[in-house]
């Protein structure tokens, strides 16, 4: 019997599981990959306070570090659902079922698809979702990138170091991404714009991606455009399946807590990424992390 179950190894149950295990509570942390989640896909990370610039697997490493220090159980498995039996709550993975008094749900959030024809087909045969693992396979490659936030235009910038050129595509006519990361993909040579479009298809070859067909949403006017590669940012949606029987997320799978990260099932707190909220970023998903992780050591003393 487990104090807490994190489910989810990026920032937030990381975080989580440092001040849980702090707190002296017996923690797991069940993830179906490497741990740092999201992190891992970032190539550069220069917004999370005393670091000028990180890369994202690094300071993946750093963040994982302390947690076998204080007694952290990694678990590897892929949660299923999770069952919730009043204080006694279970986790079924596809091999194993858990139990403990507290549950944190830090399952993130995961890159969402264009839909549009050719993008399942060509997905790992040039369209990718993670500049980061895949980038360096495109040297001297025109690229697109598709999106207009954040991730788009970091991302961007990040592929010029392999690529020939870098266009971004964006629906609307101007960038969402912050200020500073705008103005550097504007000064950047290799770095063009395709305003007001979106792409209808993905097309090529029997062995990759060849390039793309483009409709301008203004004029309605269509296009074709060569392409050795295709990036997609154009948002993220909740990884939040093995919780959706529970009546603890919105419509759209979105986890709703309170600010001490507390579901509306007691015992059940979710942090970061699979919340509702309004900034999805590492300083926030520490933050989400740090409250749970303190929140079930309150919670559990209270059953006492
Ligand atoms: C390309 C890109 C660039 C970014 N750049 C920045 C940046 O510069 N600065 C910044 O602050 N933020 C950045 N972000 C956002 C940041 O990475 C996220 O806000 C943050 O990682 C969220 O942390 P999290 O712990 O909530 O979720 P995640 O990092 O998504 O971690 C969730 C973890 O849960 C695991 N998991 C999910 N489902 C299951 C399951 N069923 N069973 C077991 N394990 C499961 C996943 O494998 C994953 O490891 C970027 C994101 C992307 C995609």
């Amino acid at each position: 019997m487990y104090d807490t179950l994190i489910i989810g190894s990026g920032p937030a149950g990381m975080t989580a599981g440092l001040y849980a295990a702090r707190a002296n509570l017996k923690v797991g942390i069940i993830e179906q990959g490497a741990p740092g989640g999201q992190m891992n896909n970032t190539s550069e990370i220069e917004n999370y306070p005393g670091y000028d610039h990180i890369s994202g697997p690094e300071l993946s490493m750093k963040m994982h570090a302390p947690l076998e220090k204080f007694g952290v159980e990694n678990i590897y498995g892929i949660v299923k659902s999770i069952e919730d039996a009043g204080k006694i709550k279970r986790v079924i993975t596809e091999d194993a079922t858990y139990e403990a008094k507290t549950i944190i749900l830090a399952t993130g959030a995961k890159n969402r698809a264009l839909g549009v024809a050719g993008e399942e087909e060509f997905t790992s045969r040039g369209v990718s979702y993670c500049a980061v693992c895949d980038g360096a396979f495109f040297r001297n490659q025109d690229l697109l990138v598709v999106g207009g936030g954040d991730s788009a235009v970091e991302e961007a910038g990040y592929l010029t170091q392999f690529a020939k050129s870098v266009t971004i595509i964006h629906r609307r006519d101007e960038l969402r991404a912050q200020k500073i990361l705008q103005d550097r993909a504007f000064a950047n040579e290799k770095i063009k714009f395709i305003w007001d479009s979106v792409v209808k298809e993905i097309k090529g070859n029997d062995i990759k991606v060849s390039g793309v067909t483009v409709e301008n949403v203004k004029t309605g006017e269509i296009s074709e455009h060569e392409f050795g590669g295709i990036f997609i940012y154009v948002g993220v949606d909740p990884v939040s399946k093995m919780v959706e029987n529970l009546g603890i997320t919105d419509e759209a799978g979105w986890v709703i807590t309170d600010d001490h990260m507390k579901t509306s099932i007691p015992g059940i707190f979710a942090v970061g990424d699979v919340r509702k909220k309004e900034l999805r970023q590492i300083t926030t998903a520490v933050g989400d992390g740090a409250i749970a992780g303190q929140g079930v050591y309150q919670y559990i003393e209270n059953m006492k």
